[in-house]
């Protein structure tokens, strides 16, 4: 058996419960053996000030999937000097895991429309799988024309026929309307996210006055 494994990158700023779900539908619908939740060092695309130290991000990302099956927060990102684009940290991974393995990385629909303006973005399908968790309202109508025509090609009906890299699929899960933003803008109002972060997120955020 040859391993399954997923990748899950994030400013996670803060890891909230669309992340949980998409994490847990990720593993569940793909069946990976292992899922490495990702939070990002320093994220290129970022230009506005305010992230979150990365301490923090990783701390509330480990939270937020603490005694989950499978699941595993690795800090390799936050580690490296240098901002790190996807592409380089899949090349790593299949590097580590070997040309056999089945590797997957997991996108929301949103990024999914800016994906063409990522480094290197036709070689992620040499290296891995897509799958894409939709957010309310997806259109495919809203892609760049070079993303819609490898959205249309790559998906694969029959998943009998598993391949280590090149194909997308979309998930199932219920999508759900939330945004660390929003989380971030009603935090700073003084507002009530409880029902948007996991108790310890929430807890953790109040000990170290995050977002006000
Ligand atoms: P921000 O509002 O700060 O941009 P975010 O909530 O989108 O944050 P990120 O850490 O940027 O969180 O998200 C990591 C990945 O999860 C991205 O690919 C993003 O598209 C996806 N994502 C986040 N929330 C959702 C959601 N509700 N539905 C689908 N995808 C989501």
């Amino acid at each position: 058996m040859h391993p399954i494994v997923g990748f899950f990158g994030g400013t996670f700023d803060p890891f909230h419960n669309a992340h949980l779900r998409m994490a847990r539908a990720f593993r569940d619908e793909i069946g990976l053996s292992r899922l490495l939740l990702v939070p990002a060092g320093d994220p290129y695309h970022r230009t506005q000030d305010g992230l979150s130290a990365a301490h923090h991000r990783l701390a509330m990302t480990r939270l937020g999937v603490a005694g989950e099956a499978r699941i595993e927060v690795d800090d390799r990102e936050i580690r490296r000097t240098e901002p790190s684009f996807t592409v380089e940290t899949l090349t790593e991974l299949r590097s580590e895991l070997g040309p056999d393995a089945e590797l997957w990385f997991l996108i929301g629909g949103d990024s999914l429309a800016n994906l063409s303006r990522w480094k290197d973005w036709q070689s992620l399908f040499t290296l891995a799988n897509l799958a894409v968790a939709l957010r309310p309202g997806f259109e495919t109508t809203t892609l760049p024309d070079e993303v819609r025509t490898e959205w249309h090609t790559r998906q694969v009906s029959d998943f009998s026929n598993r391949t280590g890299s090149g194909t997308i699929r979309p998930l199932i899960l219920p999508p759900v309307d939330l945004s660390a933003t929003r989380i971030r803008d009603t935090l700073s109002r003084g507002g009530d996210v409880s029902h948007l972060v996991p108790a310890s997120i929430l807890r953790y955020i109040g000990e170290h006055g995050l977002y006000r």
